[in-house]
């Protein structure tokens, strides 16, 4: 277990639901604390400092993105969302205002958990800041200086037109958490970029031919589908919900 005594405070205002997944949270290793909306939530993150935040955005009072959005500015910590099915937007909003990752209801606990733990993993000695301030980063076999304009992979040096460095460096400053086609976009190409969206998608594929063992079969750039792409801080081998 990773982070076997990391304490969560869960933002959830359905009874029966808080209920099971305490249980089963508790059960796999979780200190576990309950908000039941979102005052309680900002309130109780405060008090408890915790390691993770799983976070609903439907919720009472405050919204799950407005907690989110109160959180960020104070604390670093890594945010679930929980948002319901078919509800895309709340998604998207809720990664543009700083969450990590997110969970669709209804969820299995044993992909909840390993969605946690893929987050609580997500620490400075996996993604290395090398320098003192962010200007180079490793993740995993792959390293990238900005102010060299150096990309090393695998132990060697690769040139990389300039888009498909910037897109590099950003998916690697932001490796294990999901980026959206729009802030690629506007980061990579700026917010007034008027061309063809599939720009994007056209310089994925060919950082994919450079980045991934097999380009066909990404496991380091992978697409996540309907939002944008994120670049996974473990190429895995097995399934992302096998225990670890
Ligand atoms: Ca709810």
């Amino acid at each position: 277990m990773s982070n076997p005594s990391a304490t969560v405070l869960v933002v959830e205002d359905e009874e029966s639901f808080v209920e099971a997944l305490t249980v089963g949270l508790k059960r796999e290793g979780f200190r576990v604390q309950v908000a039941k909306d979102g005052a309680q939530a900002l309130e109780l993150f405060g008090a408890v400092d915790p390691d993770l935040v799983l976070l609903d955005v439907m919720l009472p009072k405050v919204s799950g993105i407005d907690v989110c959005r109160e959180i960020r500015k104070q604390s670093k910590v890594p945010i679930i969302m929980v948002t319901a099915k078919g509800s895309e937007i709340d998604t998207v909003v809720g990664l543009e205002v700083g969450a990590d990752d997110y969970v669709t209801k209804p969820y299995r606990l044993r992909e909840l958990v390993a969605r946690m733990r893929a987050v609580l993993r997500r620490t400075p000695s996996e993604v290395q800041v090398i320098a003192s301030r962010i200007d180079a980063v490793e993740v995993g076999d792959v390293s990238l200086d900005p102010e060299r304009h150096e990309v090393v992979i695998r132990g060697e040096e690769v040139s990389l037109p300039l888009k498909e460095f910037e897109l590099l460096s950003l998916l690697l400053e932001n490796a294990g958490r999901v980026l959206t086609r729009d802030t690629l976009i506007d980061r990579v190409w700026g917010h007034d970029y008027v061309g063809d969206t599939k720009t994007l998608d056209v310089h994925i594929k060919r950082l994919r031919t450079k980045v991934e063992d097999d380009p066909a079969r990404p496991t380091r750039i992978v697409t996540i589908r309907g939002l944008g792409y994120k670049y996974e801080v473990r190429s895995p081998q097995r399934p992302a919900t096998a225990d670890s």
